[in-house]
Parts: structure tokens; sequence; C-alpha cells
């Protein structure tokens, strides 16, 4: 386990990132400088919400968490190689492991490192970031601490936060979103943690190493959360008509819900 400062992230990794997508278009039709362009779209989609929705969303609160005790007590030793990469501006807020109850899977739909993908979000006006980044290659970085709200899932759709059972209570500061008028769940970031995988549908299946470190990065979650990190599932179930996963992973997906590894 490695700390890499931000400082030794470079502006060109952000530049590399560059993969637009329709998403992309559909989310960031304000967005037309360059920067803006390279930002993963997967992302841009999930802060594609309103700063008017605290007005909106309804006042229920989730049923009161029980504080769970021995926090990561046997973690430890089924930790994966993860490099830490933290950045002040892409936490918002605190999560408790109280608060803990999904794992939320993406693709980047764009290519490039998890460095590179961290770096984009760092250089992104959205604030937004998933906590986690795997890599093609198996490499895992983390750009959020597992008890601070990282922007990955944006706004549900559906009554998402009564489907998922949550609310927004005000922990998330909500910084970084875009205005919209229309779209009023807002829950899931604070409920959840979030996983990207560099993947861009419709190009092929997901690699071994891959899968083999998504397996190892959520078995790692489940020790430390004393047993289990919630409901996995991906970001379409929570926004329909998203995109990620996408259906290559299809079969993993279901794998991973129903039993927490792809095969
Ligand atoms: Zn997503």
């Amino acid at each position: 386990m490695k700390h890499v400062l931000a400082l030794a992230l470079s502006l060109s990794l952000a530049l590399l990132m560059g993969c637009s997508s329709a998403q992309t278009q559909e989310a960031s039709g304000n967005s037309s400088d360059s920067m803006e362009e390279v930002v993963v779209s997967d992302a841009l989609v999930d802060e594609d919400a309103q700063t008017k929705s605290n007005e909106n969303v309804a006042p229920t609160v989730a049923e009161e968490p029980a504080p769970q005790e021995n926090i990561a007590s046997s973690s430890e030793g089924v930790k994966p190689e993860i490099t830490e990469i933290y950045y002040d501006d892409l936490q918002h807020g605190d999560k408790g492991s109280e608060y803990q109850r999904y794992i939320v899977l993406h693709d980047t739909e764009g290519g490039g490192t998890p460095q590179g993908v961290v770096s984009s979000w760092e250089n992104s006006s959205n604030l937004i970031a998933a906590h986690f980044v795997i890599g093609k290659d198996g490499s895992i970085v983390q750009c959020v601490p597992l008890d601070k709200i990282a922007h990955h899932a944006g706004w549900g759709s559906g009554n998402a936060n009564d489907r998922f059972g949550i609310s927004e209570d005000g922990r998330d500061d909500l910084l970084g979103r875009k205005s919209t008028s229309h779209y009023t769940d807002y829950g899931m970031n604070a409920w959840s943690i979030g996983i990207e995988m560099i993947h861009v549908g419709g190009e092929g299946d997901y690699p071994e190493a891959q899968l083999a470190a998504l397996d190892s990065l959520i078995a790692y979650l489940d020790a430390y959360y004393g047993g289990s990190a919630g409901e996995i599932i991906d970001h379409k179930m929570w926004r329909e008509g998203n995109s990620d996963t996408s259906e290559e992973f299809a079969t993993y997906l279901a794998n991973y819900r129903d039993h927490r590894t792809h095969g």
C-alpha cells in the first residue's frame, strides 16, 4: 500500500483519457472545453443532477442504522494491493460504516489507466469520483476514503430513494452537481461505495485480471464491514437508461449479486 501525492499527477494524464460517447453528449451539453470532454463520461452523467433537488426530495429518512462494531478487525489480511490517491475536494461528507448499504459497480466508458481516470476527476469542476477504479490489468486505485461520500451514482430514476430504502439526509455536501430541474432522487452516494472498471461497452470482454481484482476488492470490503458491505448493484439499476455496467458484464453482475464473485 502506498500513498501517491496528488501533486505527482499530471494534467497530461487526464488529457490521455479522452473517449467521448453518447453519454458525454447527453450529460454535458454545457461543456465544450477540452478538460470537460476528457472526463469519464459515465461520471458526467452521474452528476447531471439538480441543485434544487433538496427542495424536492421527500423528507422520509431511512431507518436509523445500527452502528457496527469491530470494523476492519479482520480485513487487513485479505486487502488487495491498492494505490491510494486522495483529494479533499472529491470527498462530499461523512459515511460511517453504519451508512454502508450498497456497492455500486460502474464502467468508465473510457479507456486509459485508473490513475488517469482519477486525474481527470480531480481536474473536473463536477467533483465526481468513485471510491475505486480498477484497470484492465487488475490494478486498483482508491481516491476517496471508505468513510467519506463520493459522487458516483448521481440521481436515480423511478423514486429511486424509496426503491432502495435510502434518503438524501444532509450528510452529502452536494457540491459540484449540475443544475437540472426534474430529478429528485439523489440518496445513493451517501449510502454506498462506488467502483469503476475501465471498460467501454461493446469493446469486448472484461480481462480476467480485472475481474479477479474486483473479486478481491469486494472480499476485502465485505471483511472490512464485518461480513458484508451490502447489496451489489450496478449503476443502471439505480438509474434506468444508464449504460453501465455494459451488456458484456451481465453474467458477471448476476454472479456478483448471487455470490459476490464474477465466476
Ligand atoms: Zn456509472
